[in-house]
């Protein structure tokens, strides 16, 4: 048996139209339910909430009670983490976020932003804090 020279072709031409639509599937699953623009934003620590924060206000420098050494900014509807006491700043570098379902974590302080729609009951935060 002689077939380990034989050239190993990767993707064929079907190959990469499939590959195409699976890929733009996955990213339309996964951004589509994202794309809802919410209106406000809960501030979290440690799985308890701080402050829900209407993102029709803007607010450059707002400081949570609870939430030492954080500024966060809420501008064009989208809020960001533009200071934070933890020593990585990933929160920091995080980009500013803007739709239903979207969060900036800040595992050292286990802190969580995430947007919502307005009048949600149930506010789906992690379970559990990793790291
Ligand atoms: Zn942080």
């Amino acid at each position: 048996m002689k077939n380990a020279q034989k050239p190993m072709v990767f993707f064929k031409g079907t190959d990469v139209v499939i590959l195409a639509i699976l890929l733009l599937c996955s990213v339309l699953a996964g951004w589509l339910p994202l794309r809802s623009k919410g209106t406000q934003a809960v501030i979290a620590m440690g799985g308890i909430t701080l402050a829900v924060v209407d993102l029709e206000q803007e607010q450059p420098a707002l400081q949570i009670a609870g939430a030492e050494g954080f500024v966060f900014c809420v501008a064009d509807g989208a809020i960001s983490v533009t200071e934070a006491p933890c020593e990585a700043k990933i929160c920091c570098k995080s980009h500013r976020i803007d739709a239903a379902g979207q969060s900036i974590v800040c595992l050292p302080c286990q802190l969580t932003v995430l947007v919502t729609e307005a009048h949600t009951d149930s506010i789906p935060l992690p379970d559990a804090v990793i790291g």
